[in-house]
């Protein structure tokens, strides 16, 4: 579904960089296995996990980014009804699976993603 290489993915109006690392930033005493950070256009997978399962954490940190720019994650903090990782662990499996068994393919879309 995804490069299994560093690549660049346009979520909403932005470029965002997907990079494959030992180490997630923030990663604290339970290992985590992605991290989406909006200041960096940044997206951190853990590069040791099978990459099917990589593919799953690429999308659910898209969710996140989503969330993010939409303006939904703030307003979501302040009702304190759910949060960020609420939706985006509701959502992500039904979107990987949607992506994965309609095969597409994010590694031939780089039409308006900069280099
Ligand atoms: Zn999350």
């Amino acid at each position: 579904m995804f490069r299994k290489k560093d690549f660049k993915i346009k979520i909403g109006p932005f470029n965002y960089e997907v990079k494959f690392v030992d180490k997630i930033p923030n990663d604290g005493d339970k290992p985590i296995n992605g991290g989406s950070i909006q200041s960096l256009l940044a997206i951190r997978i853990r590069d040791k996990s099978p990459s099917e399962f990589q593919d799953f954490v690429i999308v659910h940190e898209i969710i996140h980014a989503m969330l993010i720019n939409s303006g939904l994650a703030y307003r979501m903090s302040k009702k304190d009804i759910l949060t960020t990782e609420d939706v985006a662990s509701a959502l992500d499996i039904h979107l990987y699976t949607l992506l994965k068994d309609h095969k597409v393919d994010f590694t031939k879309t780089t039409k308006g993603i900069k280099k």
